[in-house]
């Protein structure tokens, strides 16, 4: 059956990776950012600022009216801002909390309305490694990731028993615009996951796609590392 899928952050990247994925399997993806782009074959695409929860619930709702019951979110919309915390300005902080958890926040609490009234459907938000490492840099953008976790983890447990399932998924150093400033430091951390390689966008579409999948029905409150080893240290 073709199930409504909403992918925060479909534009490029991770997000495209996902919507792509799901569109192959059939289903009708509903694809949000900034921009607008989205991969070909997504059933609706909006442009939007998942920071501003008026319009996020704005666009839920014409996803809703169009499409049905939301039956998989994907929260996957984030950015960086890296800089050590004694230099980190308050801007630096707040824009990384609010797309990356306010953002997520809102998102998973638009598409929680429809799932509850049709008792079913899954929530997975794209993480992150980083809090779990501890990455010189990433005070904002760790905090966030971390925040994931928790928000995951309690709302699983609020709606568990309406069929609705929420997982986080935690990538390690994966191949995309945002990690596409390191230069010759990519060979470095290259070196320092198991695995020899840094990841691509499709291998974090499959985890979520099996996560959002039948198979995993019976999983709630997980993260997902999906790192090649990365976190597993030295
Ligand atoms: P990209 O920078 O390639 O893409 C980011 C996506 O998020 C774009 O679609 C962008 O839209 C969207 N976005 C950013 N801010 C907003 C906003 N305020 N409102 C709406 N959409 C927004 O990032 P990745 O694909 O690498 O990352 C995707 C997710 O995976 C992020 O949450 C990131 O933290 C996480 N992740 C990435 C890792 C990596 O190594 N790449 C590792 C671990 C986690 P637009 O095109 O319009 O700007």
């Amino acid at each position: 059956m073709s199930r409504h899928v909403i992918v925060t952050g479909a534009s490029r990247g991770i997000g495209a990776a996902i919507a792509e994925f799901f569109i192959a399997a059939g289903d009708r993806v509903v694809a949000f950012s900034r921009s607008g782009d989205a991969p070909e074959g997504c059933a609706l695409s909006l442009s939007l600022d998942v920071a501003d929860s008026a319009a996020l619930n704005d666009a839920v709702k014409r996803a809703v009216a169009e499409l049905g019951p939301v039956d998989v979110v994907v929260v996957n919309a984030g950015v960086t801002k890296d800089g050590l915390a004694l230099r980190m300005s308050d801007e630096q902080w707040r824009e990384v909390l609010s797309t990356d958890l306010d953002g997520a926040f809102y998102t998973a609490r638009a598409a929680l309305a429809s799932m509850v009234r049709a008792r079913q459907g899954s929530i997975i938000f794209i993480g992150s490694i980083s809090p779990f490492i501890g990455v010189p840099g990433q005070a904002n953008y760790a905090a966030a990731k971390a925040g994931l976790v928790g928000l995951a983890r309690a709302l699983a447990k609020e709606v568990a028993t309406r069929g609705i399932t929420v997982n986080v998924v935690a990538p390690g150093l994966i191949e995309t615009d945002m990690t596409s400033d390191l230069g010759a430091a990519k060979d470095q951390m290259a070196a320092m996951i198991p695995m020899g390689r840094l990841g691509q966008p499709d291998d974090i579409a499959g985890v979520v796609g099996f996560l959002a999948s039948n198979h995993a029905r019976y999983i709630t409150g997980a993260v997902l590392c999906a790192d090649g080893g990365l976190s597993l240290g030295h």
